[in-house]
C-alpha cells in the first residue's frame, strides 16, 4: 500500500488507473479506525479494482470548542490495518495542502445541514461537504462508502451529489456495534470504563424504541417520550436531541412507520456520541 500526501501525486496516480480502466472505491476517514471503517473499507475492496483510503482530520468541521485537537490520530495502527485490508493506496494530507490560507468556497445544505448534528454543531456540515467534495475531486472515485452510524452525513452527501452532478455512486453501509450493542466510534476512546457503561444507555433506549415500535407502537411522540425516560435513568447522560424521523426525506413525523429513523445524540460527560436505529 502506498501512502501518498500530496493532491498532485495522487492525481497522477488516479489518472494512470483511470487510463487503464480501473474502477475506483474511494473510504473517507478521520482516522483511528475501527470495525466499523474496515467494514466500509472491504466492501470497497470486494467491489472495485482499486481503493483509496483517506485519512484527514478536517479542521473546518470543527467549532473551535469541539476537540479538533484531542482527535485521536493513530496513523502507524491505521496503515498496519489497512495493509492488511488490501487497501491499495492511502491519502494522508497535511492541514495546509488541502487548505490554503485564504480558502473561501464552501459548500451548504443551509436547511437539512442545520437541523439534528447541524443544530447543535453550527457549520459542522458545511465543513463536511467542502471537504467531501474536493476529496471526490482529488481521488475521482467510482463508489465512495459511507456508514449510517452518521446518518445525517450520508443523507447530506447523497443529495450534493444528486444534485451538483457529480459522477460518484454514494454507498450506505450499516452500522457496526461492539458485542454490547454501543456503536463503534472513535470518540469511544475518550470513555472512561463507568462512562461507557453509561453510554450503553444510549443503544439500549433506541433498541427499545424500535421494539415498541415492532409491537405495535406508532405515536412518535410517545416513542420519543419512552426514550428519554429510558435515557434519563443515568444521571451522566445529557440528552442532545432525539427525534424521529422519515429516513427517506430526514423531516420529523407524528406516526413512525416501516421508513422511521430515530436519531440521537448524547452527552456522557464533554464526549459527545451519536447513534441511531431504522425501524424496518
Ligand atoms: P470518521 O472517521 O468518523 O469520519 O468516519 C469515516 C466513515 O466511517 C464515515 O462514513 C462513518 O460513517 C463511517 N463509520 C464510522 N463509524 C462507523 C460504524 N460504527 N459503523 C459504520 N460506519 C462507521
Amino acid at each position: 500500500m502506498k501512502t501518498i500526501e500530496t493532491i498532485s501525486e495522487i492525481k497522477e496516480a488516479v489518472k494512470k488507473l483511470k487510463s487503464k480502466n480501473k474502477q475506483i472505491g474511494f473510504v473517507p476517514t478521520m482516522g483511528a479506525l475501527h470495525e466499523g471503517h474496515l467494514s466500509l473499507v472491504r466492501r470497497s475492496v470486494s467491489e472495485n479494482d482499486i481503493t483509496v483510503v483517506s485519512i484527514f482530520v478536517n479542521p473546518t468541521q470543527f467549532a473551535p470548542e469541539e476537540d479538533l485537537d484531542r482527535y485521536p490520530r493513530t496513523l502507524k495502527e491505521d496503515q498496519a490495518m489497512l495493509l492488511q485490508e488490501k487497501v491499495d493506496m492511502l491519502f494522508y494530507p497535511q492541514q495546509n495542502e488541502i487548505y490554503t490560507g485564504d480558502a473561501d468556497t464552501w459548500v451548504e445544505i443551509p436547511s437539512l445541514g442545520s437541523i439534528l448534528c447541524g443544530k447543535s454543531r453550527p457549520g459542522h456540515f458545511k465543513g463536511v461537504l467542502t471537504v467531501v467534495l474536493k476529496l471526490f475531486n482529488i481521488v475521482s472515485p467510482d463508489n465512495a462508502y459511507f456508514g449510517k452510524k452518521d446518518f445525517q452525513q450520508y443523507f447530506l452527501i447523497k443529495k450534493m451529489a444528486q444534485e451538483l452532478s457529480l459522477d460518484v455512486n454514494i454507498v450506505p453501509c450499516e452500522l457496526i456495534r461492539d458485542s454490547d450493542g454501543i456503536a463503534l466510534s472513535s470518540r469511544n476512546k475518550y470513555l472512561t470504563e463507568e462512562e461507557r457503561k453509561s453510554a450503553l444507555l444510549l443503544s439500549q433506549a433506541l433498541f427499545t424504541v424500535r421494539d415498541l415500535h415492532h409491537t405495535g407502537e406508532r405515536s412518535c411522540a410517545k416513542l420519543t417520550q419512552e426514550m428519554k425516560k429510558a435515557l434519563l435513568l443515568e444521571k451522566k447522560v445529557k440528552i442532545d436531541y432525539i427525534h424521529i424521523m422519515d429516513k427517506r426525506i430526514l423531516s420529523a413525523q407524528d406516526t413512525a412507520c416501516e421508513h422511521s429513523i430515530a436519531l440521537a445524540a448524547v452527552f456522557i460527560g464533554d464526549v459527545r456520541l451519536i447513534d441511531n436505529i431504522e425501524f424496518d
